[in-house]
């Protein structure tokens, strides 16, 4: 059976002071769930928040990471470093970094094989721009993200994907997609899984919705049957949001 999962995404925010009293109150606060409950703190605070949360449920996830075991590459962070902090799971493929740091779908199976290579579990963001939702190439582009990034892999990797289809012109916008887009596009997703794969693996991906998940949408959005959780930017920075988005879980 597929997991549920909420994981909160918290960008190029928080310093250490900040990240620590998130993570304290968060912890304090967390509420009873079978659903899995991740943070993505930046690369810097990754390692006190892994300690910090040693004893919790919450799982801390890397952001990012780059395709090389280590060598020249300035500013970047390897698997390795990552697994020998204690960090088992990354975002790769988030919006942001596709626009705003050049990341292709080509680039981006290579992430994904290092990652798997490295025996990390993954979480895979693509989506829509909004002219290709308006032209109705939506489902295309979807399609695409996904062949070019994913559909190389073996059977067996998927039990270590998490796939998040976050609609660009939803994400820190205030704009969510409606739960019947977010549940047509989810559909869409596990059809196309089936196509490329079998309908077990399809089945069984956990696939995360992401894009101005709030306390008053997200009840909606979990209650349609192909959504599994939420990847959640501004919300997962408050925390008293961030745990009504759990509970709504
Ligand atoms: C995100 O950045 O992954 C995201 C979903 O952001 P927000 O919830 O702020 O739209």
């Amino acid at each position: 059976m597929r997991s549920k999962i909420v994981a909160g995404n918290w960008k190029m925010n928080n310093n250490q002071d900040e990240t620590k009293k998130l993570l304290a109150t968060l912890s304090a606060k967390l509420p009873d769930t079978t659903a899995e409950v991740m943070v993505a703190p930046t690369f810097v605070n990754l390692s006190k928040a892994v300690n910090h949360l040693e004893s919790s449920l919450i799982e801390v996830v890397a952001q990012n990471m780059h395709f090389a075991e280590n060598g020249a590459y300035t500013g970047e962070i390897s698997a390795d470093m990552l697994l020998n902090i204690g960090v088992k799971t990354v975002i790769l493929g988030h919006s942001e970094r596709r626009a705003y740091f050049g990341e292709t779908d080509e680039l981006l199976a290579k992430k994904v094989d290092a990652a798997l290579a490295a025996n990390m579990r993954i979480i895979f963001c693509f989506g829509e721009e909004l002219e290709e939702r308006k032209s109705g190439s939506h489902f295309e582009v979807v399609k695409r993200q996904l062949t070019n990034a994913l559909f190389h892999l073996k059977p067996e990797a998927w039990s270590k994907i998490v796939l998040a289809y976050e609609p660009v012109w939803a994400i820190g916008t205030g704009e969510t997609a409606s739960p019947e887009q977010a549940q047509e596009m989810h559909a869409f997703i596990r059809k196309t899984i089936t196509e490329a794969f079998d309908a077990t693996i399809a089945d069984g991906v956990s696939i995360l919705y992401g894009g101005s998940v709030k306390p008053n949408n997200a009840n909606e959005i979990f209650s349609k049957p192909d959504v599994d959780g939420g990847l959640i930017g501004g919300a997962s920075l408050v925390c008293d949001d961030f745990v009504a988005i759990i509970k709504a879980i």
